[in-house]
Order: C-alpha cells, then structure tokens, then sequence
C-alpha cells in the first residue's frame, strides 16, 4: 500500500530511470501519476470476428496464434504471425518489437487490438497492441495517455492502473460542503472512473472532458489555484500596511481642474475607486482596464498627483523609451501646476542627470519618476514611495510587478499602493482566475467625439491605394503611420523599414517622410517623435516600436504592413494609435498572400470590431488560453486538468467558492485551506510580496 504522497518510484514497474523520467515532467509522487489525464479514450471493448473485417478499420480479436517468427536483418526488422478465431486466419506483423516473439508462443490465447491493412491482396494485422488474458489495454474503453519521455501510452497505463490499487481508496480532498454546493464527484470515484471508465461510460463524453469525472478534477484544480490567490490577497490584506492617503474632494478638484478636458464618466468613476483605495490602510491593488485610447494615463496621472499632493511619493513604469518620454511630458506641466516635481528615468538617462534623479528621490524632493525597467535597477531608491503604477502592465512579469512595490523606502513597514494598468483586455472568463488577487475596474466609456476606426483589409499587391490614401491625408493636413515587421525571417524589422522609406520617399515627392525604430539612438528617436507631435513630419515609418501607448491626436491613417503576421491584440494595439481625436480615423490592414486559415480569421474579427474585449474573446477562441497568457501567470501556467477556455464555465462558480472558503471557520474549510497553502508553497516556492 502506498499513500499519495509517496514518491513514485513505489508504484511497480517504476525503476530509477523511469522514475527520472517522470521527475522531469514534474511527476514526483503517487498522486502526481494519477493526475496525468488520458488525452483521450479509445473504444476496444467490442471484439470482432477475424471473417467480417473490412481493410482499413480497427478491431479488437481474440485469437489463438498458430504460427509466430522473427523475420529479416538478424531476425530483428519484424515479427509475423498467423493467428485464428473460429471464423477464420489472418496475418500479423509488427514491426521492430522483436520482443513479440519471446512474449507468445504457437498455441497461446491472445487478444489483439490493430488496424487492418491490405498487403499483397491480403488482409494483414499491423503493429497491433497485444494482450494476454486482457482487461487493461484491450476488451474495454481504453485511456490514451500522452507519451512521457521514454515511457510509451501503454506502459504509462500500466502504471497509472497500478497507482489506484497501490493506494487502494483515494481520500477526499474537498470539504464535504464545498463538494455537496458544486455537486461534485468524490476523488476516489472520479479519478477511478477517468483511469478505469466504466463498461457503460459514453466514449464521445470523455473525449470531451465532459464526465462527472471530469468535472470533480476540474473544479478541484480551479478551485485550489483561487484558493490560494484569494489567501495571497488576504494575507497581504491583514500583514501589509498601505499608506493612508489624505485628500477630499476640492484638492482633488484642483488637481483636475488644470486638464484641458473634463474626464469622462467612466474615467472619473474609476479614479475616485482608485483614490478611495489610496486612502485605506489596506495597500491598494488594483488593476485599471480600459480599451485602447479611453483616457487610462489621465487617470493614472490624477491618482500619481493626488499621492505626492498627500505628501508620498510616486511611481510610474512603463515598458518602452518612447512612452515612458511622452508620459512624462504630458505629465509635466500638470505636475508643475501643483508645485510636483516629477523626473524621467530610462536606460538611457546620462549617468550624470541619472545621480541627480537618484539624489532627488533618496532626499524626498522629486516626487514623481516617469521611467522603464530602469526604475527597477536597485539604486533606485525612494524615501517615501506611496503608490506604484505599472501601465501596459502585460508586458511585465509578475515579479517585476511586485518588485517596484518592494520599493518603498524608510517607509519599508509600509507597503505602496500599486495600479496596474492594460489595454489589452483579457477575456472576462480569465479575468478571475488570472487577476484573482487584484481588484479590476474598467473604464468603459470613450472621450466624447471619437468615431470608430474605419479598418480595410487591403492586398498587397494594391499597394496604390495605400499610396492614395497617404496622399488624400497628408493633403488634408492629417498624419499617417506606416508600420512594417520583419519581412522574412532573419531579416531584421530595421531594413525592412528602412527600405519602405525609400519607397515611400520616391513615390510621395514633396511629403515628409520620418522614420523610426528601435536601434536608433534615444535623442535621434525622441526629437523624430517631437517632429512628428509638432507636425514637421508628415508619414511615420516605424517598427513596432510605436506599438503600445503612443498618442499623437494629428494621426488619422494607420497602414499595417504584412498584416497578417500580427497577433490580434498586437493588431487592436496599433490601430489604436489612430482614433485618438474626433477626426474620422482609418486604419488599413495589408496582407500578403498567401493567408494561413488563422490569419484570415484575425483580420475577419479586426476590421469587423473595435470592440478590444470582444477581439479578446476572439483571440481566446484562436489560439487558446495557453498561449494567450504566455507563461506570465505561474499559477496558470501551472494548470494541469483543467483547461481555461473548455471549461471556463466552472470559474465563475470554483471563485465563488474560492472565497467563501477563505472565511470560513469550520474546521474542514481551515484544514483545506492550510493544505492548499503548503502545496502551493511546494510548488511553486511562493513568495510574499512586501
Ligand atoms: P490609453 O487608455 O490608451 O492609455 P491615453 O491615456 O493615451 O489612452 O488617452 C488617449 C487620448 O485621449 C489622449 O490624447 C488623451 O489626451 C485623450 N483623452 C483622455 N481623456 C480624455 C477626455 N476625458 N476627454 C478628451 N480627451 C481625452
Ligand atoms: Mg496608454
């Protein structure tokens, strides 16, 4: 007998190598192994008679071998047998498994599961399973394990099978409360009836994950990874100190007064929870959603300056050069209409202005830094950091995330408010599971006047017209980018860009044409950016490095080139550098022959909505949940039965329960929660922030 937790070189048949093999994968106990999900069942349990085959088809038979021998290059390229029911003969061969030969002999009773393929006119058996006695590969509903390693589907259903009689009756993990209000299965019986699946079970419901069975491992993995947020996100509610913020409602007037607009509904809205946040001694986090071009750095600058008017002092990250630039001038006059002192730091900051800044936050002076990862750099030290930001907070880690928290300064009792801000939304389905231990709020409105993008989907090969298009704008006294990726592999995105500015030079006599991209020196990209602000440049050839946040209002025509190699939320990014005023803005998506399926279905759902939560939804359903949050969420990327897009409809529920679980003071609820803490802890080393 073993218990779960035992390692799972217990189970019989599981040697020093195989053990190994297993460990790679993350495979390190009994339990482990029994939650290795079959990808799917195959259906052996009828048997067939040898004389109504059909060539091509799959059968099980129960046969007696009459005549078996190795054949070819030292009698070890194949294995041929004749065997018969009482319906007829057939011919077998499998190849490359010499050991065939040694495990049956003329006379045995077998049972053998294969397809049936013609061979010189005759039916012939190949590479069939075999099996003696039978009951575990063949004669049932077979579960199809994915290979691991060495250990091939077959020989990890031995093992797996042998798990479940090795520990015997498998213990509950859910409390009995928990398991009766989401009506699930018990363990025991659920992964039985997943490694086991009975005679009666519908194979077409297993193969879609969709059995009681199922189900239980499901909400059991959901359920422990919202545990453990929700126990993160309490913890940090009851240990950490957040600064508690002092303003009202007329300083905080004041402050906004100066913006050359009124916020919008949503931006205010957002804001004020924003600011109520900052006033609790509960450290704010918070994430602020908002599709592109809703107005997120006005609000993150109005709660940036209702801190330092508080007294504290703030930070702002961003991940490129180029934003973290705009944003501090467009932060600047607004940080010296209220006597803030507010200062840039970037990679590239000379290190005599970078002491100077270092100096001004160590004394308390400079209230506000505007920066990149630089602000992550450890001499970048704060006396009194009181609110943390993070804009276009997807490009960051987790551990960046809270690293810029650890940031602190004498203060270090105290644990800044942190906002993190995206515009690429993700789907409202993910949204708990991923963002479990943030607080989210949405900006769903847009600044009055703006009209939706017009977006085109336009060949290539009808390059004039995009041509015409620069034309009729620049004539209009608007501005236009063109956007250019790598244009084949191991060409770098920089010649293809430059290239497209000859061209674009050579047809547009008397337009100026800028360009930019990311292995220009800072100066030369920053004064091109000024240019094209100040209207001095009419076209912006660029790289993708005008991608996230930039905002240049004058700009009403985006041209994506290769459009077609864009993800869809890359594509929704660079659109949204148009649209950004009440002028009628088009975007042109350009594609390039030959389209993938998957690359016509992005553009199809780009030039159909603006909507970025809907294209979220889009994005999710095209590439899956896997991919589309990356590795970034380790608790995601650590999911192993259950699946964020197929089975979304239990987050909602496993949340729920998640946090009511949390606070609840029986003693299964405690108990449960103190073992989703140390598993978790195990996992994943977890570290605290703060
Ligand atoms: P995003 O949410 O994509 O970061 P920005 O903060 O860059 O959007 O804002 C987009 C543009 O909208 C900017 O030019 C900004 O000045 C303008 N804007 C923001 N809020 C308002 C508002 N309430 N009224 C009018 N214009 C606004
Ligand atoms: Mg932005």
């Amino acid at each position: 007998m073993a218990e779960l937790h035992d390692s799972v070189s217990k189970v019989p048949g599981v040697g020093i190598v195989r053990a190994a093999a297993l460990r790679r994968r993350g495979i390190q106990t009994v339990e482990d192994l029994l939650l290795q999900l079959p990808f799917r069942y195959e259906d052996r349990s009828k048997v067939s008679s040898i004389s109504e085959l059909i060539v091509g088809e799959s059968y099980t038979f129960n046969v007696k071998v009459n005549r078996i021998q190795r054949l070819g290059h030292r009698r070890r390229n194949r294995v041929e047998a004749v065997v018969s029911d009482e319906t007829g003969e057939l011919k077998v061969v499998w190849f490359r498994q010499p050991y065939v030969a040694d495990a049956i002999a003329k006379g045995d009773a077998v049972s053998v599961f294969g397809k049936v393929v013609e061979h010189d006119g005759n039916p012939q058996l190949v590479n069939p399973v075999l099996e003696r006695g039978g009951g575990l590969h063949l004669g049932r509903l077979v579960p199809i394990y994915r290979r691991i390693g060495k250990l091939t589907p077959g020989v990890l259903r031995r093992l797996i099978d042998a798990c479940i009689d090795l520990v015997g009756e498998i213990p509950e993990s859910l409390p009995d409360l928990t398991r009766r209000r989401l009506q699930l299965a018990g363990r025991h019986e659920a992964l039985v009836g997943i490694h086991r699946p009975a005679s009666t079970a519908d194979p077409s419901v297993l193969n879609a994950a969709r059995s009681t069975a199922h189900q239980r491992l499901v909400c059991e993995e959901f359920l422990s990874l919202q545990t453990v947020l929700q126990l993160q996100r309490t913890q940090e509610k009851n240990e950490l100190l957040g600064p508690v913020m002092i303003f009202d409602e007329t300083s905080v007037a004041a402050i906004l007064e100066v913006l050359p607009f009124r916020l919008t509904p949503g931006q205010d809205a957002a804001l004020w929870t924003i600011l109520s946040d900052m006033k609790s001694r509960v450290p704010m986090h918070r994430l602020l959603q908002g599709d592109v071009g809703c107005g997120k750095t006005a609000v993150a600058g109005g709660a940036l300056l209702a801190a330092a008017t508080a007294g504290y002092q703030a930070a702002i990250m961003v991940p490129t050069e180029l934003l973290a630039r705009q944003h501090s001038r467009w932060l600047a006059p607004w940080a010296a209409s209220q006597g803030v002192s507010i200062e840039c730091l970037t990679g590239t900051t000379s290190s005599g202005s970078k002491e100077q800044i270092l100096g001004g936050l160590a004394n308390g002076d400079t209230k506000i830094l505007v920066g990149t990862h630089a602000l992550l750099e450890p001499e970048v030290l704060f006396s009194k950091l009181g609110l943390a930001v993070i804009d276009e907070q997807h490009r960051f880690g987790v551990r960046q995330r809270a690293s810029l928290r650890e940031k602190g300064g004498a203060n270090h009792h105290q644990c800044p408010h942190l906002l993190v801000m995206t515009a690429t939304p993700i789907p409202r389905t993910l949204e708990l599971t991923v963002y479990g231990d943030l607080d989210v709020c949405t900006i769903d409105d847009m600044p009055p006047g703006r009209q939706p993008v017009i977006s085109q989907v336009v060949p290539a090969t009808n390059w004039s017209r995009v041509v015409e298009m620069l034309v009729e704008t620049v004539h209009r006294g608007e501005q236009a980018y063109v956007v250019t990726p790598r244009i084949k592999e191991g060409d770098d995105e920089l010649s293809a860009a430059v290239q497209l500015q000859a061209e674009l030079q050579r047809q547009l006599s008397g337009v100026r044409i800028g360009l930019l991209h990311g292995k220009q020196a800072q100066d030369e990209r920053s004064s091109t950016m000024e240019s094209f602000r100040a209207g001095q440049i009419d076209v912006l050839v660029s790289t993708t490095v005008v991608e996230v946040g930039v905002d240049v209002t004058n700009a009403t025509l985006m041209v994506i080139g290769h459009a077609e190699r864009f993800g869809l939320a890359q594509l929704h990014q660079l659109r949204g550098r148009v649209g950004r005023g009440s002028v009628q803005a088009t975007c042109v998506f350009l594609a390039h022959e030959p389209l993938s399926k998957n690359a016509q279905s992005r553009l199809k759902a780009v030039q159909s909505t603006t909507d970025g939560f809907e294209l979220a939804e889009t994005d999710l359903s095209l590439r899956g949940p896997g991919e589309l949050l990356g590795t970034r969420q380790a608790g995601v990327a650590g999911l192993r039965v259950g699946d964020l897009f197929r089975d979304h409809e239990w987050l909602e529920l496993t949340c729920k329960e998640a946090r009511r679980l949390v606070v609840a003071e029986d003693d299964e609820s405690v108990e449960y929660c103190q073992r989703i803490r140390r598993y978790w802890g195990r996992r994943f080393a977890m570290t605290q922030t703060g």
